[in-house]
């Protein structure tokens, strides 16, 4: 079966028409506005209109009467409304035709598109759960005060993690997030990712990861470990690693080209072309593999090229984020085309190409700006 939308509760109705939107949305020459527009590009790349106006969001972030940096919301689209989608956007995108107004109404120029339900700062902090308290994601390095790559947001953040390097460290934030856990019971975590990008040294990161096992042990945490980083390589790290297992290697690959110019040293050090090896070493090692990428900094033809030397290499389908640019000079570092929605629709109709045949399929709840929503290619994600 084909499935091209979701369930709809009654289509959307385009209301207005504005050409400094319709530039903002980047239709093809000659497109005019809003919604319209929207439903055009969705019916060209067979994608729903649902999925297409989440990207969009996640491109040009909102413009909002209550203007404020970069904040996590939970948005309903008011034609499936029974799936709330956590998104996380600036909300002082002047330039962006999607609006939000005090009561939560959120507009794509004119016409009304969705609700935003919770509006909460998007702090770095030391550790957060997700997927119902069965995800637990780890900031342990001091998230906020990695810099060096051009793209990364996270400096801009208000901090509230301090660097947890220490076993006790480790102890004292366990404690602490075992008290927000939904039902108070760590032990239904099955998924421990440690998103950091701050361990520079290769041995760093392997004893962090082994002071991290035996605590979680203490918990009764039983979780497969995830671990965000380029500095894991060596066969020999792979094979040290058996003994915190199971661990899924997130190769944080980001893009593949510029990378001197886009990434900090510790991460532009790895080449393009050394990528599919060190994911060839984890998966010999007995790892899960999987890596991250951020779409809108390589043009399409190097996007493809990439993503086709990496897909043989993974065992979890990768985490390909849309590009937010949040100033100017992060504009700038754009790739050309990208600050088209019709690049980002583009670029994933060629991922599903390239991934359809593994049969690995995206969950939406693992990445904050996804390219995939209710369907990947004509599979039906959620609601179906
Ligand atoms: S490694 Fe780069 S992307 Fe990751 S937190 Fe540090 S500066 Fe940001």
């Amino acid at each position: 079966m084909s499935l091209r939308a979701p369930p709809m509760r009654q289509p959307f109705r385009s209301r207005g028409r504005s050409k400094r939107v319709t530039a903002l949305l980047g239709g093809q020459a000659g497109a005019t506005s809003t919604l319209a527009d929207v439903e055009r590009l969705a019916e060209q790349y067979l994608v729903p209109v649902e999925d297409v106006l989440l990207i969009a969001i996640n491109l040009h972030g909102i413009n909002g009467e209550a203007p404020r940096h970069r904040a996590r919301l939970q948005v309903r689209l008011d034609t499936a409304r029974s799936v709330p989608w956590q998104l996380i956007v600036p909300l002082n995108a002047e330039e962006s035709p999607f609006r939000l107004l005090e009561d939560g109404q959120l507009l794509l120029a004119e016409s009304p598109i969705a609700t935003v339900e919770r509006v909460d700062a998007d702090e770095a902090v030391g550790g957060y759960f997700r997927d119902n308290g069965t995800a637990l994601t780890l900031n342990p390095n001091a998230r906020s005060r990695c810099v060096g790559c051009a793209f990364c947001p996270n400096t801009l953040e208000a901090a509230a993690d301090p660097r947890l390097s220490e076993e006790r460290d480790l102890r004292e934030l366990l404690a602490a997030l075992r008290e927000q856990h939904p039902r108070r019971d760590l032990r239904e975590v099955r998924e421990v990712t440690v998103s950091t990008g701050c361990f520079e040294r290769e041995p760093a990161a392997v004893n962090h990861l082994r002071a991290l096992r035996s605590v979680l042990a203490e918990y009764g945490v039983e979780a497969r470990l995830g671990f965000l980083t380029s500095v894991l390589r060596s066969q020999q790290a792979f094979e040290e690693l058996a003994d915190v297992g199971p661990f899924v290697l997130r190769l944080t690959a980001e893009c593949f080209t510029r990378r001197d110019l886009l990434l900090k040293a510790s991460k532009a050090v790895l080449a393009t072309n050394w990528m599919p090896e060190v994911l060839r070493r984890a998966v010999a090692a007995g790892h899960g593999t999987s890596f991250t990428y951020i779409v809108g900094l390589d043009d399409i033809e190097a996007l493809r090229e990439g993503v086709q030397s990496l897909a043989p290499y993974v065992t979890e389908f990768p985490n390909f984020q849309v590009y937010q640019a949040h100033n100017r000079i992060m504009v700038g570092l754009r790739a050309s085309g990208a600050h088209e929605l019709e690049y980002y629709l583009h670029a994933r109709t060629e991922i599903e190409k390239i991934m359809k045949p593994t049969g690995l399929r995206p969950a939406a709840w693992e990445c904050y700006r996804p390219l995939w929503y209710f369907t990947f290619a004509d599979e039906p994600l959620v609601g179906a």
